[in-house]
This record gives structure tokens, sequence and C-alpha cells, in this order.
């Protein structure tokens, strides 16, 4: 017997309607059956992998409740309970990467605002409306339980915050309730939904978005219903899409639940993924089992040339495991030859039909490969353009830096581009009382330098094992004598008139932004946030950590603290927190690295960008399996010849990427996987476009596994040297750290592959440094800044808008001052930091319907993409843009090149950084400007990044700048500005509003 609300009208073929019964369940974290207002036990899987029509019924069958009140909307959903993931502790974390659901809700009937309500099993929420984070949903309440292996999340959500009066209200409001299931064993993310329309790919937050929501309808009356047992068909016409329609018993009038679902029956065996056990020789052949007849289901596998597909090498054949959902069937390997192969599998039932068969790819490689112990780059020397550091006992001096060490704390000095960074000495804390180091010995090589500093004057004797290399990047393992201690920290206190930010880098959007006079205590989780940058647009100090061994919190959530006064802004690092005691020595590790790291690579930044190439797809057959054999002859041919026409191309790879459908990770991947679990994927490509699935499928391997990092390095090191290819740029796609949790290698789960990406990109750049002194290295980086892109001349950023420019179209509001400080003014110091343009592109991809009506020269798209434009280039960035890319804007191009008439050897400032030659009356912090000058002419961008109009006088300091030139002329022909006896002129720019001001002798002369 279930009670439910009854009635439902008109159904549209997409849209999913119910009604839902007025009830008001308790919040305990457990459900009955009379407490809600609407039962709906219906749900299918969202598998990326799958076209829609094909998605699979859910066996998980999670159960969904609904209500309503007066006050609030209730949800509640029973799902597998079993492990649990829980990392994330924070509102507004990433809570959809821990198991959770997710409460899409729009209040006004109309589809938006769209509130989304993201909760884990703590009961930690993330709540957005129209994907973003400020919005908090006041009142919202949250109980959870696990009670027989099945957890139960409730939700109460105030209409109130929703914009929500359901007695006065005309429309239904739209709900969308989804489970994020990220097991340890799959790794992936998967979705149930109420709505067939609801799509996803594997990963965060990266939904294509449809028509995502149901239509609910606020009953008063909840009938007393027997709720039907639903059928899962199996055959025949309506096998693939099934409409389902509830009515009440005894009302057939009376629609309860109405929606149509691609259904698909369990196919008896489905092929999921091979792996293999390499100390036992063992493949292992994953499948998902659903054996109905009693007697031997059998797998048939034949191994054939890769390359020919014809030669039989090798056949094995065993019988299915009769367990239902996910089987492992193990064969012997043994005797299979070293190579690579195609590998045909055959699934029959016990009278031995054919029931399904396929292919896979496998390989079987020797005990020692030839990339074992690979020492490419491994040399001591220091690749340009770093100058050679001199490393002395007491400290050392690299580019644009000296560190001094010991004295009263463990570094006594850090001085960057002639700033003193520290306020007092960096401090280890033991029980609470700094201890002093002196530096017991010293180990100098040409590009690095040992150094054992050792403190006895605290309870328990402490001494810190420190690296420093040419390029300023320093790891210390702090090792702690055997015994008790009560508390271990690092104090790193920073020159408060020196920090302008702070970078957790944990959002591309918000960063904590520390204007004069801010002051205030911050906490970080450093399993959370293991990285973090604090300064200026000048200079900086990066630091972090790679793992917590050794770590002992009781409130890991105050592993880091930032606490920020008038004078310092001091970030500690708490290692232990409360009693232990070790009979042995116990060590922690942490760096730190003083920015900027490295001159500028300024011949990059000023390569003609019609010329830049910075992607050429993956030149490997598989994803960036690039070995002899393996990589596509006629792809780098193609990009050879426009190399030779004077394009400057970076050649494609990822720092730590493989594809899951190849041979080696069929025989590599248990070992050499981030999750534990070889068949985690993560990009799915359509499996029917197979080629496209192969090359571009990818998941990371992890750094920290030294067999995967000797493959690695060897790879792009043999691609990049080969006598056969002319490599001479390289590009590296996805290459920021993450966590490791493959037990097989000893990752635990907090462990970040930090410190093996910096040794690849180091030493993979001192290999393209020997080939070719002018040669670049391109790095896609993400929210954070981490030593281990010192090695990228170029970073490539900006992905991280699409959720958010997908839904308002521009970037307004969200690119900010003091994020865009932090995140790429403090790099773009010693790095050419590049952004992508994304307004065009999230139409493609999530509006394809609005791209029709898409018009880039009317005067609101232009005004969008010169904000965006304007604050990428303010902050001294590159656009990625082409000036063949006329369909996504003319206005990019314009705004992209606007400073390259001033030559090379242009000087660039802006509103952020000291000394800046222009300069306003009345400062804002959305009233912005960059310059650009040299011999007597100069490029100014202004933007008014509000929603007012507004007036301004601007000063240029002409004895600086020494302008020749009196008249600015807007590069887009709005008009022209003239500078007065004071050298000033006012300006007045509407809502948004950008002016390009080009002050140019062939202008001025009225060309
Ligand atoms: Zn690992």
């Amino acid at each position: 017997m279930m009670v439910v609300s009854v009635l439902a009208v008109s159904a549209s073929a997409d849209t999913v309607q119910f009604g839902i019964g007025r009830k008001t369940p308790v919040l305990d974290g457990f459900v009955s059956r009379t407490e809600y207002g609407a039962y709906v036990p219906y749900s299918y899987e969202c598998d990326s992998s799958l076209a829609a029509e094909d998605m699979p019924w859910s066996e998980r069958s999670p159960e969904c409740y609904f209500a309503w009140d007066d006050e609030c909307f209730y949800a509640a959903m029973v799902s597998d309970g079993v492990r649990l993931k829980t990392l994330v502790s924070e509102r507004d974390a990433n809570v959809y990467t821990d198991d959770s659901v997710e409460l899409y809700l729009s209040g006004n009937g109309r589809k938006t605002p769209l509130h989304q309500i993201i909760v884990n099993s703590r009961g930690v929420i993330c709540d957005l409306r129209d994907g973003k984070r400020e919005w908090n949903a006041a009142g919202v309440r949250v109980a959870n339980g696990v009670k027989d292996g099945r957890w139960t999340v409730e939700i109460a959500v105030p209409w109130k915050d929703v914009g929500f009066t359901p007695a006065s209200q005309l429309f239904a409001p739209h709900v969308n309730f989804c489970r994020n299931y990220h097991s340890g064993q799959s790794g992936s993310v998967r979705f149930i939904d109420l709505d067939e329309n609801y799509c996803t790919t594997i990963g965060h937050g990266n939904y294509a978005q449809r028509d995502t929501q149901a239509l609910v309808f606020l009953r008063d009356k909840v009938g007393e219903v027997e709720f039907p047992e639903l059928k899962v068909p199996g055959e025949g016409e309506n096998a693939r899409r099934q409409i389902v329609s509830l009515r009440e018993p005894g009302n057939p009038k009376e629609l309860v639940f109405w929606g149509s679902y691609p259904l698909r029956s369990r196919e008896p065996m489905v092929f999921r993924s091979v792996t293999t056990d390499i100390p036992k020789l063992e493949l292992l052949f994953i499948t998902e089992n659903n054996l109905q007849k009693p007697g031997d289901y059998r797998i048939d596998l034949d191994f054939r040339d890769l390359k020919t597909d014809s030669e039989s090498v090798l056949r094995l054949s065993g019988a299915a495991v009769r367990s239902k959902g996910l089987a492992e069937q193990r064969f012997d390997v043994s005797k299979l030859p070293e190579g690579e192969y195609r590998l045909h599998y055959e699934f029959s039932d016990p009278e031995g039909r054919k029931l399904a068969g396929g292919y896979t790819y496998y390989g079987r490689y020797p005990a020692h490969p030839v990339w074992e112990n690979c020492a490419a780059g491994s040399e001591d020397t220091v690749p340009p353009p770093w100058p050679a550091p001199t490393f002395r006992a007491d400290g050392f001096d690299c580019f644009d830096r000296n560190v001094r060490l010991g004295e009263k704390g463990l570094l006594a000095s850090v001085v960057s581009s002639g700033r003193e960074l520290l306020a007092a000495p960096v401090a280890v804390v033991v029980n609470g009382r700094p201890v002093s180091f002196r530096v017991k010995s010293f180990e100098p090589h040409v590009s690095f330098a040992d150094y054992v500093l050792s403190a006895d004057d605290g309870d328990v004797a402490v001494r810190a094992k420190l690296r420093a290399e040419f390029d300023g990047y320093m790891w210390i393992d702090l090792v702690r004598a055997a015994g008790d201690i009560r508390s271990l920290s690092v104090e790193i206190p920073l020159r408060r008139e020196y920090v302008a930010g702070h970078d957790d880098g944990s959002d591309v959007i918000d960063k904590l932004p520390l204007p004069a006079g801010r002051v205030g205590e911050w906490t970080f989780d450093p399993v959370e946030r293991p990285f973090f940058w604090t300064g200026d647009g000048a200079t900086g100090m990066m630091g972090g950590t790679e793992d917590l061994h050794g770590w002992k919190l009781s409130d890991r959530r105050r592993g880091y603290v930032l606490s920020v006064d008038d004078r310092v802004a001091k970030m500690t690092i708490n290692f232990v927190d409360s009693p232990t005691a070790s009979d042995r020595p116990v060590a922690v590790g942490f760096y730190l690295n003083p920015t900027p790291v490295r001159p500028k690579n300024v011949a990059l930044e000023n390569f003609d960008p019609a010329k830049m190439c910075r992607w050429t797809g993956h030149v490997g057959t598989f994803c960036d399996m690039k070995m002899p054999g393996s990589v596509d002859e006629e792809r780098i041919r193609r990009f050879e010849r426009r190399q030779a026409n004077g394009e400057k191309v970076f050649w494609y790879g990822g720092t730590a990427i493989a594809s899951p459908y190849s041979p080696l990770w069929a025989w590599y991947g248990r070992e050499w996987n981030f999750t534990g679990d070889p068949s985690t994927v993560y990009l799915e490509m359509d499996p029917k476009d197979r080629a496209k699935r192969d090359a571009g499928g990818w998941i990371w391997g992890c750094l920290r596994n030294k067999s995967f990092f000797d493959w690695r390095l060897w790879s792009h090191c043999w691609f990049l040297n080969d006598s056969g290819y002319a490599v001479s740029n390289l590009y590296f796609d996805i290459s920021f750290p993450r966590s490791c949790r493959n037990a097989r290698h000893g990752c635990a789960g907090n462990e970040y592959f930090f410190r093996g990406m910096r040794e690849m990109h180091k030493r993979i750049y001192r290999e393209l440094k020997k080939k070719n002194p002018d040669g670049a290295m391109l790095g896609h980086i993400r929210f954070v800044r981490t030593p281990a892109d010192n090695f990228f001349d170029e970073g490539w950023c900006g992905e991280a808008y699409e959720i958010p420019v997908s839904k308002q179209h521009n970037y307004y509001g969200l690119l900010k001052p003091e994020a865009m400080q932090v995140h790429y003014a403090s790099r773009a110091n010693d790095m050419v930091v590049a952004s992508s343009v994304q307004i065009y592109r999230t139409y493609q991809v999530y509006s394809p319907k609005l791209l029709p009506s898409y018009n880039p020269e009317a005067p609101e798209s232009v005004r969008a993409i010169l904000h965006c434009a304007a604050y990428f280039k303010i902050h001294n960035m590159l656009i990625t843009v082409r000036p063949d890319e006329g369909i996504i804007g003319k206005a990019w191009w314009p705004a992209e090149s606007c400073a390259l008439f001033l030559g090379p050897d242009r000087r660039h400032s802006a509103y952020y950084l000291p000394e800046c030659p222009v300069s306003v009356d009345v400062p804002d912090r959305l009233f912005l400007y960059g310059i650009w000058w040299n011999r007597g002419e100069a490029m100014l961008v202004v933007l008014n990044d509000t929603d007012e109009t507004v007036a301004k006088r601007l000063t240029l300091d002409a004895g600086r700048l020494a302008l020749a030139v009196r008249v600015g002329e807007d590069i887009f022909g709005r008009g022209s500005v003239t500078l007065d006896g004071t050298d000033s002129f006012e300006i007045r720019l509407g809502p948004r509003e950008t002016r390009f001001l080009r002050f140019a002798r062939a202008l001025e002369a009225g060309r």
C-alpha cells in the first residue's frame, strides 16, 4: 500500500509530470511510506557512454519521495548506502564529487531561476542558483540516515528561498532529482533521473543540460492508492522506449504518473573492461552478468594480431561467473607471447547459442620494458631561460630571488624581485614554541643543492632536509625525532603590504581577495586544497603538500590556517595538532616557491598570434599512447606542413594521461590508474564511434607510480626526439595534479601526484631545450598554481567558466578583478597566460537551439565580447583566438592584437600594479584599466564592469610614458579622447562598456 497524491495533466513528449500531495514529513534520516505525498520508484541510469535510447533501467533502484506544505518543498531519496564516499566538508565545495543527491528546483513555474541543492551523506550542502554558488538557501534542512545498506537523505527547501508561494502560484514548479554515484569501484559519476532528458557526462559538473526537469503539480488531496508494480519490459517494440502511465486504482481517470522512458532489458552478459593481474599473469575479464538460465554461460577469447586482425595467436575459453552485476573472470595468459592484440570475445548461453560478441585491445609487455628506469632529462643542468643559481652554505640566489636559511627559523629571508616577502622568519613550531635551525650540511650541485638543517632547542629534535632547485622551488622534509609530540607546525609570515589575495586553488571565479585593511582568519582542509599561493600582482609565495603522511590532525579543516592582520599575512601548516608518539623518526613534507619563478618568454608572447597552433589533437592512435608504430602518421604530416609554413605548432601530449582502451592499459591499468579501478574512464565517447573513442577516451595514471612515470616520460621523450618527427614545441593537456586512491601502489586517497608531475615537466623541458633552445612548452592549467607549472612558457586556462557562461552568454559577474589578479595576473609576470573565448562555444555545446539566432555583431554580443576581452588584456593575458574565426565574433581579434603595434619590447602596467602610469580621480574596484606603451605611443584599455554609466577622469603619467601622442582613438570606432594640459581626459562609459584607446602617431596625423 502506497500513499501518493494524484493527477497529472496533459503530458508532453519530453516532460515527466506527476502530482505531489500535501504532507509534512519529519526530517530524521528515515522515510516511512505514509510520510510523503508522492513516491517515484522509477529511475534509470544515465550512462554517458550510451546513447539516450540505450540507457539501462537502473537496478540500483533508488526510490524518491516528495511532499510539500505551506512552508517547504520536501524531497527524499533512498539509495545504495554501502561504502559512501564523503570527503567534502565545506558548504558550496564540490559536493557532487562525493556520493550525493542533487535536487533541482525552479520555484516560479518556469525553468529559471534554477536552484540546485547537492547534499552528501555528511549533510554538507552545495547550493547554487543558476550555477552560482553565491546563492545560499538560508532555511534548507537536511537529514541523513543509513540502514540495512540503504542511504536515506531528506531535504526540506523553504519555498521562500526559491521565490515560490504555493497558495497563489499559477504555475507548477519543475523538479529534477539525481543520485551521483562515486563508488570507489566505478570511480564514475552516474546520474539517476526522473527525467529522461537529463543527460550528463562523467566528470564534475559538466552537464549537457537540456530540458532537465519534471513538472510537478501540488495537490491538496492525497489519495490512498495502491502503487502498481512497474514491469520492466523485455522484448518487443516497447523494449526500447516505454510510455509509463499509472492511474489510481479504481479511478482510471486520475493519472498519478506519466513519463516516457527509454528502457532496455538486461542483457545476460555485457562486456565492461579488461585488465591484468601482472604478477599472476592472469587476464581479468570484467562483465556485467545477469545469467537467467541454469548451466554454464561461456566466454571465448581470441587474441589476434593488432594490425591485421587476421592471425589468431591464442584462444582461451572459460565459464562466466554466476553472480549478478559486475563479475570478474580470470584467464591464464602465461602462454600469450609479448605483443599487442585485438582481443575478440564471444559470449554463449548454456545451449551454446551465441549471445553477444565484440573486441577490445590487449597487450602483453616484457617484464623489463624499454622505458623502465627512463633517464631522460635527469642530468644536472639548468635549462634556459633560467640563469645558473648560486648555492651557498647559508642560502642561495636564483632567478630574481635570494633565500637565506637558518638563523632564528627555517628560512630567514626570501627576497623576490627586490622585495623581502617575509615579515619574520619562516618558523617551525614544536609544542607551541618556535625552534632555531642551523645548517648542518650542504651539498651543492649545478641545478640544485641539498641542505640539512637541525634544531635541537625544542622538546623534540627536528631536522629539515631541504632541496633547493634552480627555479626557486624548495621541498622540505621535516623529520622529528622519536618521542612524544603535542603539536608541530610551520608558519610562513608574509609582509602584508605585498599581499593582495590568497588562492586555495578550488575555484576559478572566486579567490580570496585581501585588500589593504581586510583582516581575519581563514582555514583550509589540506586534503581538499593541498596547494596555495599568497601575494599580489607582482610577487607571491606558493606552498603546499603532497600527502598527509606523518600528519596527525584532530581537525583536518584547520590543517592550513591563514591569519591576516595589518602587518602580516601568515600561513600556518599544522602537521600535528594533537598528542602523538612514535618510537621512530617521522617525516612530513611540504614545499615553498617564491614567485615569479622564471624569466617570461617574451618572444613567445610576441609571436604572431595568427600563426600560433596550440592544438594538434591526439597524435597517438590511442589517447596519447605515443610509441613506435602507434602514432597517427597522416595527422603528424598535416601539422608538419603547417609548421613548415611558419606556424608554431605545439604537439599534443598529456602529462599523466593514457587511453583506457589501449593495449597498454589492458596490461598495466590496474597498477597505473588513480582510482584503484582500471575500468574508470574520464572522458567517454560514444562507443559506436570506436576510432574516436579509442583516441579520445582518457584516464589519469598516477605519477607517484614509478612504472607509469617511466612509461609516460619515455613516451613523451621518444616522440620529441625521434628523428622521424619534426617536433619543436610541446603542449601538455590536463596538466594539473590530482589525488590518487589506488591502494595497489600505495595511495590511500590523500596523495596528490604533484611531485611526479613537476619532475615529469622538468625533465621533458630539459630534453626539449637540448633539442631546440627556442622550443616552448604550453600547459593546460586550471584553478591552482603549483611548481609543476614552472616549466610552462605559456599556461592555457579559462575552461572553467562554461556552465555559468552558457546560462548568461557573457562573463558579467564571472570575471572579477580580485580573482583575475590572483589567478592570472600574478602568473603573467613569469608565464605567458592565455585564455580561450567561450561565449560562442557555450552556445554550440549547451544551447544549440539558440545558435541560429546568435548574432556576434549585435550590440549586446559585441559588448559582452569586449567586456571579456578587456578583462583578459588588462590582466596581461593572451586570448586564444585567430583572425579566421569570424563566426565567434569579429571583435575578439582586434582586441587580442590591440597592443602589437607597439612592438615586442613594449611595456605593460595596469590598475593593480605598483607605479602604474595611469590613475583615476575616483578609483573603484570595478573600474579597470591596463596600458602598454613604447617609443611615445600607447594602447590604453578601460573597462566599466558595472551596470551603471560612470564618468571618470583619467590621468596619464606623461613623463614615464614619454607620450608623443595626445589623442587616443577607440579601435572599434567609438570615439576618441584628447589629453588636456594636465595629461588628463574625461571618459564616460555605459554599463559593462570598454574603450580600446590607441595613442598612435599614424592616427593622430589623420591617417
Ligand atoms: Zn597513486
